[in-house]
C-alpha cells in the first residue's frame, strides 16, 4: 500500500504516525505501508512551531463532544461525531504515551508542560524518523490524476507522475491544496480570514491600548442576522480585541467579509442590563458624593478609561463631585456604558492565532472516516476542510481529530 500525503504541517503528520501505529497496533507489518508526507516548505511544521506564541496551544480541556463541537463557527455540526471518537482526552493521553506532559491553563487552554511548541515539532519528527515515513522537503505538489486503476498520479516541483494507492490531503488554509482538490472534482466554498480584531477610530479610545474589560458584551447586526459574544475586552493600538471581539469575528467571519469590514457594533462595556449600571452609578454617587467624578471609576472600570470616558460624555459635570452630577449626566453614562456604538473601519490579523474559514465542502465529505465522497481513497483533514474554530486549540483539535479518523479508516481498508 503506498500513501501520498500532501502538507508536512499538523494534520499531515498526525495522521502518516497514526497510519503505522494502527497497523501495528492490529499486529500487521507496517513496513508494507509505504508513507510518502510531500511538504512544499524547506521545513515541516511551521504553524505549530509559531503557535500559540511558540508555546503550542495544543488542545483544549474540553472532553464532552457536543460541547467541544460547539466551539467551531464551521463544523460544528459535522464534529460531533468525530469528536465521540477522538477528542482532546485522546490526544492528551497520546501524547503522553510519547513522554509529552501536558498543563491545563485557567482558561482551559492545553500547553506542553515545557511551554515550548518544540516539544510537539521533537515528538513528530521522532515518531516519523522511527516508523521510517519518507519526508519529501521543498516538494509542492502541483498536479493529481487518476489512473484507470483509481491510484492517483502525483507531479511535484521535483518529480513527474508518481503512482499511489491512497492520498491524504493536509495542506492547510493554502490555495494550492484547494485547486488540487478541485482537480478531482470537489467543490471549495468561500474563503474569508476569521479570527481577526476591528479596526476602529474613536475618542473614546485613543491612547488607551491595554486597558481592558473582563466581562464585556458585544452585539453585531450585520442585514437579518445578529450575533452577540460576551468576554474579555481589551482596548489595542489598532481599536478593540480581545477575546470577546474575536470570538464575534470568527463566528461573522463571511458576513462581515460581505460587508468589506465596514460595520457598526454594539459594547456593553460591564456585560450588565441597564437598570443595573444605572443602581451602581446611583450608589457610587451616595457613597462618593465628595469626590471628582473625574477621579472615581465604576466598579472596575480602569481610571484611565474612566477620565477620557467622562470627559467625552459629560464633559460639563465630570469635573464637579458626584453629588453635584445632574440626572441627565447620570443617564448618558449609564446608557454609554451599556450600549457605545463603535463603528469598525477594517480589520486587522490577530498575532497570536489566525486561521481561514472555508475550503472543501463539508457536504463531499464523509465524517466518520475523512474520506471524500467523490473520490474513492481520497481523504482530508485539518484545516484544508470548510472547518475553523475559534482560539484555544480548537484549530489543533479538528486536525489531530480529522488525521486520526483518515488513519483509521485507510488503513481499514484491504
Ligand atoms: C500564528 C498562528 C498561531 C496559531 N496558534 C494556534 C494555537 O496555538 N492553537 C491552535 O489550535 N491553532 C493555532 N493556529 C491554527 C493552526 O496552526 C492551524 O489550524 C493548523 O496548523 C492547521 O493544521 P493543518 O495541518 O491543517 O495545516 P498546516 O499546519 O498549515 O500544514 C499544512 C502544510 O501543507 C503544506 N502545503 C500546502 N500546500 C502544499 C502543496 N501543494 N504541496 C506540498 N505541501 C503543501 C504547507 O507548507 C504546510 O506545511 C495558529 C495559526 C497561526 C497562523
Amino acid at each position: 500500500m503506498r500513501v501520498a500525503i500532501i502538507g508536512a504541517g499538523a494534520a499531515g503528520h498526525f495522521c502518516a504516525i497514526r497510519i503505522k501505529e494502527e497497523l501495528i497496533e492490529r499486529g500487521e507489518d507496517h513496513t508494507l505501508t509505504t508513507i510518502t508526507l510531500f511538504e512544499k516548505g524547506s521545513d515541516v511544521l511551521r504553524k505549530v512551531r509559531i503557535s500559540g506564541g511558540g508555546r503550542c496551544n495544543v488542545t483544549h480541556n474540553q472532553f464532552d463532544p457536543k460541547l467541544l463541537a460547539s466551539n467551531y463557527p464551521r463544523g460544528s455540526r459535522e464534529l460531533r461525531g468525530p469528536f465521540n471518537s477522538f477528542n482532546p482526552s485522546h490526544m492528551i493521553e497520546w501524547l503522553n504515551r510519547k513522554g509529552v506532559k501536558t498543563k491545563v491553563e485557567s482558561d482551559g487552554r492545553i500547553f506542553p508542560v515545557t511551554d515550548s511548541s518544540q516539544t510537539i515539532i521533537d515528538c513528530f519528527k521522532g515518531s516519523v524518523n522511527n516508523y521510517g515515513i519518507d519526508v519529501k522537503l521543498s516538494s509542492a505538489v502541483k498536479n493529481i490524476e487518476l489512473n484507470d486503476s483509481g491510484q492517483f498520479l502525483l507531479s511535484t516541483s521535483q518529480e513527474e507522475a508518481l503512482v499511489f494507492d491512497y492520498l491524504v490531503i493536509t495542506t492547510g488554509s493554502d490555495r494550492s491544496g484547494h485547486f488540487l482538490a478541485s482537480l478531482l472534482g470537489h467543490a471549495i466554498t468561500p474563503l474569508a480570514p476569521s479570527l481577526f480584531t476591528f479596526k476602529v477610530k474613536s475618542p473614546l479610545l485613543l491612547g488607551l491600548e491595554g486597558i481592558s474589560f473582563p466581562s464585556a458584551t458585544i452585539d453585531l447586526k450585520l442585514g437579518k442576522k445578529k450575533w452577540q459574544e460576551k468576554g474579555p475586552l481589551l482596548i489595542t493600538h489598532w481599536g478593540l480585541s480581545g477575546p470577546a471581539i474575536l470570538k464575534l469575528s470568527a463566528w461573522a467571519a463571511r458576513e462581515i467579509k460581505e460587508h468589506n469590514y465596514q460595520f457598526d457594533f454594539r459594547v456593553n462595556f460591564l456585560g450588565l442590563k441597564l437598570e443595573e449600571i444605572t443602581e451602581r452609578l446611583k450608589t457610587l454617587k451616595a457613597k462618593e458624593a465628595k469626590k471628582l467624578i473625574t477621579n472615581t471609576p465604576l466598579d472596575t472600570i480602569s481610571k484611565r478609561f474612566w477620565k477620557v470616558f467622562v470627559h467625552e460624555l459629560i464633559p460639563e459635570d465630570c469635573e464637579r463631585p458626584w453629588i453635584e452630577v445632574s440626572q441627565k449626566s447620570l443617564n448618558k453614562l449609564s446608557q454609554a456604558l451599556y450600549a457605545t456604538v463603535f463603528k469598525s473601519v477594517g480589520s486587522h490579523r490577530f498575532k497570536e492565532e489566525f486561521v481561514e474559514c472555508g475550503g472543501i465542502n463539508s457536504k463531499e465529505i464523509d465524517f466518520k472516516t475523512m474520506q471524500s465522497k467523490i473520490v474513492p481513497n481520497l481523504y482530508f483533514a485539518g484545516e484544508v476542510l470548510d472547518i475553523d474554530g475559534i482560539t484555544g486549540g480548537f484549530n489543533f483539535q479538528n486536525a489531530w481529530t480529522g488525521a486520526f479518523l483518515a488513519a483509521q479508516s485507510l488503513t481499514k481498508k484491504d
